[in-house]
């Protein structure tokens, strides 16, 4: 058994017979959707078109949303259909963010996630999904892949088929008869025009201060609506004139090339961005304590500097603190916190997201116990290097394996293209070890920590410079894999996170702590300064980071 779906679109008429089926048979609640229809409109009149596309989950034969969700609540059956299990969901939301379809959505009633499950109960009695009993057109097929004789493996003999973004290697099984360019590829239009056909367009945040809420927000900035709305009373791209003449001229498809004519989403399912401000906060978290227990580790193991028993409690206990701070946000974050514990009783083991709770776990523990040793060792006055020894160095790969999860994470976030890049282990650690010296430079002020405030202030100097370099030439200054990514990059640097990334990062972030540990290092309190800006820049650099892909449209 291989179930997949054609979509026949020479016979939609875009009446949404099916979306409505699959609301219906699957209780999906209001502003949310397994199905829609996509409207995408061409030409100038006379010469106009509509093309309707039917879209949902594509049941991918090699599923990223599957990989990456941490208690296997996404998994492939074995007829091919992608399922969920919500009773065992914690609402990381990662498999959206590995979906690069935009089919799974957060069912507002469950706070888990859902999609087309291809009517999964009715298929297991020999029933057909909903959708496709419903069309009236027949322009929806479902069936076995595998079995010669069926119809969907005829269609599929005989026709010309196209799929969604095959680039991305997922192999969606829902194939397109006339799947139109336009409609299959999500960035050659705008991500939404000011209003759809029979609907409002709901902000792309949401509200930003509230993760998940239905609060307003501004849309997004675009090249094509700052043009639109240019000296515009009312910003919207759909607007009563005469068809033939594109209000304002043709829409922008992309960088520097003008659509010979008109293409505008007349309409589509909206989607929100996912994670917020608590995935950059717990990012920053995450590398101060890792950076911590990397610099006391190596600086000892290697007698970079003398160890001093009041310093290894304080700098210990404020690197535990952190991750503790990053595990609270990690938790915080989810849409059913109540069920973190499924995590490390349930794992997936493929999932980035399980092993980086077990990293964190073990770090806990190891550098628990190291931290509960040097206790002893400072209330009772006595010492046993040795013991300290192989407490730094078998906690120095969890510390760096703290650091570095993110990135393969990210990596398993396959629909977030930016996220991809290969530099991104190597620069998590160098951040970390720039945060976690800064942290050493603002302890400076309270406790001496003999001499190992000029070896943290030589590793912070040198992450800086590391940083800004990976920052400026590896991340953004070099040709990107997609287009996509490129976007994303491009949001960064000169779109709406522009002030983030120059403002932010750059100058706060790179620039003035440069300059202060440079010229004024003889001061502590310079040291600590520049530390608190290197932190908040990094802070504002992950925000964008991870915000600018999210708002780049999958669907
Ligand atoms: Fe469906 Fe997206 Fe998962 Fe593919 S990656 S199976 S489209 S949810």
């Amino acid at each position: 058994m291989n179930y997949g779906f054609v979509i026949d679109n020479r016979k939609c008429i875009g009446c949404h017979a099916c979306s409505t089926a699959c609301k219906s048979e699957n209780e999906v609640p209001l502003g949310v959707y397994r199905t829609w229809v996509k409207y995408v409109e061409t030409g100038a009149y006379p010469n106009n078109r509509r093309h309707f596309q039917v879209t949902r989950c594509n049941h991918c034969a090699n599923p990223p949303c599957v990989r990456i969700c941490p208690t296997e609540a996404m998994y492939q059956r074995d007829d091919g259909i992608v399922e969920f299990d919500n009773s065992v969901c914690i609402g990381c939301k990662a498999c959206m963010q590995a979906c690069p379809y935009d089919a799974i959505y957060i069912d507002p009633e469950t706070d888990t996630a859902a999609k087309c499950h291809y009517c999964a109960h009715r298929t297991d009695i020999g029933l057909e999904p909903a959708c496709v009993v419903v069309c009236p057109e027949h322009a929806i097929i479902s069936g076995d892949m595998n079995d010669p004789t069926s119809e969907i493996s005829q269609i599929l003999a005989r026709q010309d088929v196209t799929v969604r973004k095959p680039e991305q290697g997922t192999a969606p099984k829902l194939f397109y008869i006339e799947g139109h360019d336009v409609a299959l590829h999500p960035t050659a239009t705008e991500r939404a025009p000011a209003s759809f056909m029979w609907a409002d367009v709901i902000p792309l945040h949401g509200n930003d201060s509230q993760h998940g809420s239905n609060g307003p927000s501004k849309p997004i900035e675009t090249k094509a609506r700052n043009q639109a709305n240019a000296g515009a009373a009312t910003p919207t791209i759909r607007m009563p004139q005469t068809q033939g003449q594109p209000w304002r001229g043709p829409i922008q498809i992309g960088e520097g090339r003008m659509a010979d004519n008109m293409i505008q989403v007349g309409y589509n399912a909206q989607h929100k961005v996912p994670w917020h401000w608590p995935v950059p906060a717990y990012l920053v978290t995450k590398g101060i304590g890792a950076g911590i227990f990397m610099l006391l580790s190596l600086g000892l193991g290697l007698d970079l500097f003398a160890f001093d028993g009041l310093t290894a409690l304080v700098a210990g206990f404020l690197s535990l603190l952190f991750i503790g701070i990053t595990t609270g946000l990690l938790v915080f974050d989810l849409e059913k916190p109540e069920r973190f514990l499924y995590i490390l009783i349930r794992p997936q083991w493929k999932s980035w997201l399980a092993r980086g709770a077990m990293l964190l776990i073990g770090f806990t523990i190891v550098g628990g116990l190291w931290w509960l040793f040097e206790l002893g060792a400072y209330l009772y006055e006595y010492d046993v290097p040795i013991i300290r020894d192989i407490y730094l160095w078998v906690g120095l790969p969890f510390a760096i394996g703290v650091a570095v999860y993110t990135a393969f994470l990210f990596s398993q976030a396959e629909g977030r293209d930016l996220w991809q890049s290969p530099l991104l282990p190597f620069h998590l650690v160098v951040q970390a070890l720039m945060a976690g010296s800064g942290a050493i430079l603002i302890l400076n002020l309270f406790v001496v920590p003999q001499g190992m405030e000029r070896v943290a202030l030589i590793v912070f100097m040198a992450a800086l410079i590391v940083d800004l370099f990976i920052t400026l030439i590896g991340e953004f200054s070099v040709p990107h894999a997609s287009e996509v990514a490129a976007r994303a990059a491009h949001d960064i640097s000169h779109g709406r996170y522009r002030n983030y990334f120059w403002w932010g990062s750059i100058g706060l972030g790179h620039v003035v702590p440069l300059v202060l540990v440079v010229f004024l290092s003889g001061l502590p309190v310079f040291g600590a300064i520049a530390a608190v800006c290197a932190i908040v820049g990094l802070y504002l650099f992950e925000y964008a980071f991870v915000m600018a892909p999210q708002e780049i449209p999958n669907s």
